[in-house]
């Protein structure tokens, strides 16, 4: 196991006992602490050099827990300002590090461990030249965030976004370290990403702009260390880049450099099922807990919140299993049809137009009527923070099966429990593309490629299994399903640092 290197000794002991929540806007998220510095290690053990390689009643039905908090509640947690946290509530990664901090004072997890996991161990930002197709220089910044590594070696995505900044990257990379923790899988959390719009850059240039990067951080991360995969944005051609270059730069290459990555394409070390391993992960969730809720998956409708990876897989893979896909929303617009949009065509429009507008079989909708109109099961597959309270009050389902990371502000799911909305978190419901992500790599790692039957039933096995242990949790604490996955999550990764103890 890579490790860990935290210090604290002398620490008070928190008030643990404060319930928190949040209100939310995206914009808010640049309120970002520390974001300008070059690269920035909170901890000694940070250099790569220095690591040493790692080996069920309703569901649906509202939870009756705890009391709703109340909107100030959550401002108070000491933790924040024990930690310096940026005070604006709308703050992504005071949210995100929010609901953690509900589930550990419920099952009193204990002070340092608070902290420990309230922070990420290193945050790394390089900013770095890239020759344009005119001949000119342009200027990137890119990020690593390295949050946990006490179950493994960091793993998560690379977000390749105009808008992305370190808050958001932090906060990915802690819900890295919980889902990892949660499915079961032997890896820590790690998130990264390139502030630039991929869709306006040519080919070549993209090509650039990866290596580039890779390059800038290729001495922080390592098939033993830290794995990058596709996010936002980012794809498996992207992917297949940085192991190219990875393995070019014979100091860090070392041997299997392809499993530096996860997500590449088939050709070049990827898994069969991972494109669509968050989809399946999503239906999977979902097909364990919807019999609770009464739904019958057969002739279900649901809508589906950005139409990328995650929810063109979802909607087809539900599809496939009889429901119906009724409306769609993506960044280029709305559209509906009750009769059931086929998703399998949908996905062939999108890759050839780059959304979903325009779409022949189905009328166009605005944003209002996408989220009003009924539906079994709703599917956020886009960004962070789009179901603010304004959307909670619209949405007419019964379930939200949480693609995306973090798409449920605090306050959003504050109303959707209020009106009987069960939120399936994102923790445990798109965890499908780590764990076959982890396939990958045990696949790179033992030269083996294994059957696609062989992955999906694996990915099912982990599945399934996260889902016991939420509802178990959710049984023993009474709480809703996200706080109930934070206590799974919360609970391997105490048991871990027990036996591993504190350095020195
Ligand atoms: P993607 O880039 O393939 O798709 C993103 C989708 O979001 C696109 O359809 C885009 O049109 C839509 N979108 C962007 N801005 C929007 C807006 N303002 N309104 C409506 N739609 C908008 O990304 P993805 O890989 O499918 O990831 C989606 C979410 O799932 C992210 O939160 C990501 O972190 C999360 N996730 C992805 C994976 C994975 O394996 N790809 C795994 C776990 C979680």
């Amino acid at each position: 196991m890579p490790r860990g290197g935290h210090s604290f000794a002398g620490c008070p002991r928190g008030l643990a006992d404060l319930v928190l929540h949040g209100l939310a806007h995206r914009c808010a998220r640049r309120l970002a602490s520390g974001e300008g510095k070059i690269v920035h290690m909170t901890t000694a053990a940070s250099s790569k050099k220095s690591v040493k390689s790692a080996p069920q009643g309703k569901a649906a039905a509202p939870t009756k827990g705890a009391p709703l908090p109340g909107p100030q509640d959550f401002l108070q947690h000491p933790i924040f300002d024990e930690l310096g946290f940026p005070k604006d509530p709308e703050n992504l990664y005071r949210q995100t590090v929010g609901s953690m901090l509900q589930a550990a004072d419920l099952m009193k997890l204990p002070h340092h461990l608070q902290i420990i996991l309230a922070q990420p161990k290193n945050e790394i930002m390089v900013n770095f030249p890239v020759r344009m197709d005119d001949g000119e220089f342009r200027l990137f910044k890119g990020y690593r965030v390295q949050h946990n590594n006490a179950l493994g070696p960091y793993k998560g995505g690379l977000r390749f976004h105009h808008d992305v900044h370190l808050d958001d990257v932090k906060s990915l990379a802690f819900l890295m370290t919980m889902k990892c923790s949660l499915v079961g899988v032997p890896y820590g959390g790690g998130k990264g990403g390139i502030k630039v719009d991929p869709y306006k850059h040519s080919k070549s240039e993209m090509e650039r702009i990866v290596r580039r990067f890779t390059a800038a951080i290729a001495h922080q991360i390592g098939a033993d260390y830290d794995i990058p995969a596709p996010d936002v944005g980012s794809n498996a051609q992207h992917m297949a880049w940085i192991a190219d270059t990875y393995s070019f730069l014979s100091e860090v290459g070392g041997r299997q450099p392809e499993a530096v990555v996860t997500g590449k394409p088939v050709e070049y070390g990827g898994s069969l099922g991972r494109e669509k391993a968050t989809g399946q992960g999503v239906v999977d969730t979902l097909v364990e807990l919807l019999p609770e809720a009464g739904i019958d998956i057969k002739g279900c409708k649901f809508s589906v919140l950005g139409f990328g990876n995650v929810g063109s897989w979802t909607g087809k893979i539900l599809q496939d299993r009889g429901a119906k896909m009724v409306t769609v929303m993506d960044h280029t617009g709305g559209i509906r049809n009750d009769g059931g949009i086929d998703a399998n065509a949908l996905a062939e429009h999108v890759r050839k137009t780059g959304g979903v507008a325009g779409f022949k079989n189905a009328t166009r909708i605005d944003k209002d009527e996408f989220y009003k109109t009924k539906v079994d099961v709703f599917v956020p597959a886009a960004l962070e923070q789009m179901i603010k309270e304004p959307e909670a009050k619209i949405l007419d389902c019964k379930i939200v099966a949480e693609g995306a990371n973090a798409p449920t502000t605090p306050a959003g799911e504050r109303v959707l429990e209020a009106r009987g909305i069960e939120v399936l978190p994102a923790i445990l419901c798109n965890a499908g593309g780590v764990t076959v992500s982890y396939f990958e790599w045990v696949q790179n790692r033992t030269f083996q490629q294994w059957e696609l039957d062989r992955v999906d039933e694996m990915l099912n096995k982990h599945m399934v299994k996260a889902a016991a242990k939420v509802r178990d949790a959710r049984r023993k604490y009474k709480c809703n399903l996200r706080t109930a996955a934070y206590i799974g999550a919360l609970e391997r990764l105490a048991k871990a640092y027990e036996v591993r103890g504190l350095f020195p």
